[in-house]
């Protein structure tokens, strides 16, 4: 059985004040699905080893929103692997849409720094999905085996217990328009099938595959619900215990 996994990719928000605010707000629901669900929150880098020390206890687990894929250097305004490792996180949000598309980030270099983040003990959160226009030309799959292939080049089938795809369509992304529950069931079906192509049916079976665009407390059971969707990505709904917390519930109850 795969456990599910709600994650919060907090983006550029929070200050000092409200990032351990967040954390204290989510500590009740964490205690209560603790085993039922992995919960991870990926705050901004300078509110990192704040949110690490304000989870301390619970398990909320913590991650980085990106990485740079050398260890150290003359690498001006990057973060590397073991600096996250360093300061307690265990995982990095890699591939995200909005760093493809706004730092014109391709597979490639998403694919060293998954490398880099593996050989660091990082779980990835590999983020995949398509542009609406492509969906509308009928290009999801393509796309999506696209940035499967380049993001996991050279990975082995060992390390894919430490990595995690997330099926982000780019249209639904804080757009407030959220994929049906067949579309995102489809997609999920489909990265499944590419993992059993490309690694075996054992890691087909064990890869987490989370949704994430706009997901919220109102929409998240029916998509958690869905056979391939094994937890979710949760953007704008993960700035707000309130919304957060029943999600966290949503994705415990998927299991039940
Ligand atoms: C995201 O940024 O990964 C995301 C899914 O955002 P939202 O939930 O706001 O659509």
């Amino acid at each position: 059985m795969r456990r599910p996994i709600i994650a919060g990719n907090w983006k550029m928000n929070t200050c000092r004040e409200s990032a351990a605010a967040l954390i204290d707000g989510l500590k009740s629901e964490a205690a209560q699905s603790r085993s039922d669900v992995e919960i991870i929150v990926c705050p901004p880098f300078p509110y990192l080893s704040l949110a690490v020390s304000q989870a301390a206890g619970s398990c909320i687990q913590v991650g980085g929103q990106n990485a740079w894929h050398e260890d150290s250097g003359a690498f001006t305004g990057e973060t590397s692997c073991p600096m996250l490792k360093d300061i307690g996180c265990q995982w990095v949000i890699l591939g995200h849409s909005e760093r493809r598309q706004i730092n014109k980030e391709c597979d490639s270099l998403i694919n060293k720094k998954t490398h880099k983040a593996l050989a660091t003990g990082l779980g990835v959160i590999l983020c995949v999905g398509e542009l609406l226009e492509q969906r509308e030309g009928n290009q999801t799959e393509a796309v999506l085996e696209e940035q499967m292939t380049g993001g996991l080049a050279d990975v082995s089938a060992d390390d894919m217990a430490s990595v995690v795809i997330a099926y982000e369509p780019v249209w639904a992304i804080g757009t407030g328009k959220v994929a049906t529950e067949d579309q995102a069931e489809a997609a999920h079906a489909f990265l499944r099938s590419w993992l059993e192509k490309r690694f075996n049916a054992d890691v087909a079976a064990a890869t987490r595959i989370l949704y994430g665009g706009s997901v919220k407390p109102d929409n998240a059971a029916g998509l958690l619900g869905q056979p391939n969707v094994d937890g979710a990505l949760v953007g704008g709904a993960s700035l707000k215990p309130e919304l957060f917390n029943p999600i966290i519930q949503a994705g415990a109850a998927s299991v039940a």
